[in-house]
């Protein structure tokens, strides 16, 4: 029997609509909830990323505002224009999207980001609450993932959660969540000795290495959940031939566009795994939804009498 899809749209869809119903709540305090995004040059797919999340802000009627400096912009510049986000009490959520040039040392700016106004959960501020699991704002992504697991019931209280990756914004969060949630935690990266292996022992796997298919159905434990981080945009017609062997519709569509996205894990374990995200439709939404409801909570903190909008 195919898996269960962990479908994010769905949950988008269910978040989007709690949240809408708060923020009337703090609209009726007479606080609208504030995104600044700051998009640096002209990435293609930055501007896609950034484009999506002004967008969502303004769904849920929220407040957005988008700078975007040149590409050749200095720190120094960087650094003004957060402070003057920091200062700005309308803003609740401040976003950079990353990658920023070259020139500009990323670290100091994002480290100069107020932790109140982090809703990225970037922040050491962020990531020290998160390590000794005192309430802050967590990773959109692996937030998101966390989100996906409760709201479709999947146990995690006493399974064995492997996290493959780790990355500060997707794969160390992650591991923490899970822990906090009282799963047995394996972190693996590419010095892990014999990968397969460790997988087979997972109830629970989150995927996030950015190589297309590259987790085998066969490295699946049967009825294990696997939620599929990866975001890989496929665009050699060899390599999507292998990858979509048995989904015909789907390299049809490759075929008229020329590129595909496919997860880190390989689309033939809908065959062996009992829940699975799909990709597109399974974490890239829960990531927008977990920006915008890190920027909610960030305007509840700072700005709401807390008592008057706490969360039923
Ligand atoms: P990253 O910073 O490049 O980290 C990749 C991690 O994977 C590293 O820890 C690396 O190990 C590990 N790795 C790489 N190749 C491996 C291999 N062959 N075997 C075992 N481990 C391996 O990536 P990231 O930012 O965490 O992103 C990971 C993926 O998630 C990407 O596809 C990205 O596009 C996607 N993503 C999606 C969303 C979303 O909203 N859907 C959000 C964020 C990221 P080492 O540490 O040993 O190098």
């Amino acid at each position: 029997m195919p898996a269960r899809i962990l479908d994010g749209q769905k949950i988008r869809d269910e978040i989007f609509s709690e949240l809408k119903s708060e923020i009337a709540k703090l609209h009726a305090q007479g606080i609208r909830p504030g995104l600044a995004a700051v998009l640096v040059g002209e990435n293609p797919a930055s501007q896609i990323y950034v484009k999506s999340k002004i967008a969502a802000s303004e769904q849920l009627a929220m407040a957005s505002w988008l700078h975007t400096p040149p590409a050749n912009v200095s720190t120094e510049y960087m650094l003004q224009l957060v402070r003057d986000l920091n200062a700005d009490d309308n803003v609740d959520g401040i976003l950079i999207q990353l990658p920023l040039p070259s020139q500009i040392d990323s670290k100091r700016v994002l480290e100069s980001v107020d932790p109140a106004k982090d809703v990225d959960g970037f922040h050491p501020v962020n990531m020290g609450r998160l390590v000794s699991n005192r309430p802050g704002l967590v990773a959109c992504t692996p937030a998101g993932c966390m989100e996906m697991l409760r709201r479709n019931k999947i146990p995690i209280e006493g399974a064995h959660a492997v996290v493959l990756g780790r990355s500060d914004i997707v794969g160390k969060p992650m591991a923490l969540l899970l822990l906090h949630a009282n799963a047995t935690v394996t972190i693996c990266h590419s010095k892990t000795r014999d990968l397969p292996n460790v997988i087979r022992s997972a109830d629970i796997l989150v995927a996030a290495i950015g190589r297309a298919g590259f987790v085998q159905p066969d490295w699946i434990r049967p009825g294990a959940t696997v939620v599929d981080v990866g975001t890989n945009k496929v665009t050699d017609a060899a390599e999507a031939a292998q990858l979509l062997r048995n989904f015909p519709a789907r390299l049809e569509k490759f075929r008229a566009k020329g590129n595909i996205l496919i997860g880190d894990v390989h689309p033939d374990t809908i065959q062996v795994a009992g829940a699975l995200s799909p990709v597109p439709g399974g974490v890239g939404p829960m990531t927008i939804t977990m920006l915008m409801s890190n920027t909610v909570k960030a305007a509840r903190l700072r700005r709401a009498s807390s008592a008057a909008v706490a969360r039923s």
